[in-house]
């Protein structure tokens, strides 16, 4: 029996752990992950690991002495597959293997998977996707052979990816169904702006475009050799690197009757529909928590930084104490040499301003919400990043008549909201 079994062995279930432990949290915890790899972070996966520069070990967040010394029992390569409750929250979980678990509380930390794209020749080699290690490492052991990359898809991941590749040599297209780049997490003038920067330095990117099938050298059970878009042309590829967003890993909450829309719905303490379940990072639906926003807004949010607030908050909410989000929601994404930096969440924006300085490559835009500064997204630009953080961290707003001129810093021109 452990005191708490954590599912899901990755970035919030580890810093889960960490704030438990230096809450003073004395009881055992068990730690579980269906990989096969020790707990390890993703952001590389699609940059620095993929490209070379950096090894799986550097990757590792802890040592196997760390989990000993936390009295952490690491259980890796066990997939839960049911949950039974008893009324007081404690319970057994049960993995495929026929293992099972017993606990006195359960925090869910199952993340999300890759959304897979259902069109004729799926099933060819070649047809990649990276959410975790055994993907990253299926595409680095695809990459030396390949010529031409597809890469369908045109958020973070994809972008990340598509330029990885294309510092390895590689001939990249980008598909992309929608109109603009980074569609769902970015406004119009930084899609634009993504989408002049990766086109000048060397990426195909088809806007608009719709995946008909993947054409391979002998039926399903082949090789890739292609991509057909509807209008039939088709794109010569050895590698498609499918990168369509993510689908949070809801069903062992649905199966436990626990509320779930767009992930397993928690309170801004972290807490599942029972009250006794915690629930982190990529897999929850939380209130939004920028100060200001509407009562009754809520979100998924996928990124390290959500993962470990989150945790932060769950680990109050298992010692019985109540705290909520700190800080600000902020991200990052690595896209070549284009280091993108979003402070808030632009959801519900009605205005915007931009900030360009082309001679010095960067370029930030200025979310604003009912003439209150919500977000930014900044492009090579961590000063104006660090000054929309702190004033939004403060409650603060930066008038949007003031930051037009992007060679005014924007330090020092924050305001009361
Ligand atoms: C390639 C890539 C690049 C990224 N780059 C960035 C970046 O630059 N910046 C940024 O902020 N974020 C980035 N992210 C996102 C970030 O990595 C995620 O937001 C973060 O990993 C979420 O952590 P998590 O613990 O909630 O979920 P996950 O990391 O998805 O982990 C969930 C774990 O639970 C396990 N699991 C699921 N179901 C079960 C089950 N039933 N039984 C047992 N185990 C189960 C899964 O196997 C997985 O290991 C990137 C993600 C990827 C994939």
């Amino acid at each position: 029996m452990t005191g708490l079994l954590i599912v899901g062995a990755s970035q919030a279930g580890v810093q889960l752990v960490a704030s438990l432990r230096a809450l003073g949290f004395d009881e055992p915890i068990t730690l579980l992950g269906e990989e096969n790899h020790r707990p390890y972070q993703r952001p590389a996966l699609s940059k620095e690991f993929l490209q070379d520069k950096v090894g799986k070990e550097s990757l590792i967040f802890r040592s196997q002495e760390y989990w000993d010394e936390h009295r952490v029992d690491l259980v890796k390569g066990q997939r839960i597959e049911r949950i039974e409750r008893r009324a007081d929250g404690s319970g057994t979980a049960h993995a495929a293997s026929g293992r099972a678990f017993a606990f006195d509380r359960l925090a869910l930390a199952v993340g999300a998977r890759a959304r897979r794209l259902e069109v004729d020749g799926a099933g060819l080699a070649g047809v990649l996707y990276l959410r975790n290690a055994d993907d990253a490492l299926a595409l680095k052991a695809a990459m030396p052979a390949a010529r031409d990359v597809v890469v369908i898809g045109g958020g973070f991941i994809g972008l990340e990816a598509a330029r990885s590749a294309h510092a390895l040599g590689k001939r990249v297209t980008v598909l992309e169904a929608g109109p603009r780049l980074v569609g769902r997490a970015v406004g119009e003038e930084t899609s634009e702006y993504f989408l002049r920067a990766h086109r000048a330095a060397g990426l195909d990117i088809r806007l608009g475009a719709q995946v008909a099938r993947f054409v391979g050298d002998d039926g399903d059970g082949g090789r890739l050799t292609g991509v057909e878009l509807a209008d039939g042309e088709v794109i010569p590829a050895q590698i498609a690197l499918v990168g369509i967003g993510v689908v949070p890993n809801t069903e062992l909450a649905e199966q436990m009757g626990l509320a779930v829309d767009n992930g397993i719905v928690v309170d801004r303490y972290a807490r599942a529909s029972d009250g006794a379940t915690v629930a982190v990072g990529d897999c929850a639906n939380l209130p939004n928590p920028v100060p200001g926003s509407p009562a009754g807004e809520r979100l998924r949010l996928e990124s390290v930084n959500n993962a470990v607030e989150q945790a932060k908050v769950a680990a109050y909410s298992v010692v019985g104490r109540r705290e909520e989000y700190a800080g600000i929601p902020w991200f990052w994404s690595n896209q070549g040499d284009l280091k993108l930096q979003i402070a808030g969440l632009s959801l519900g924006h009605d205005a915007t301003v931009v900030r360009r300085d082309d001679a010095r490559g960067k370029f930030s835009v200025l979310y604003y919400r009912a003439g209150r500064l919500i977000a930014a997204d900044c492009v090579n630009h961590p000063l104006d990043f660090m000054a929309v953080k702190n004033a939004l961290a403060q409650g603060a707003t930066i008038p949007a008549d003031l930051v037009a001129d992007a060679a005014v810093p924007l330090k020092g021109l924050a305001r009361p909201a």
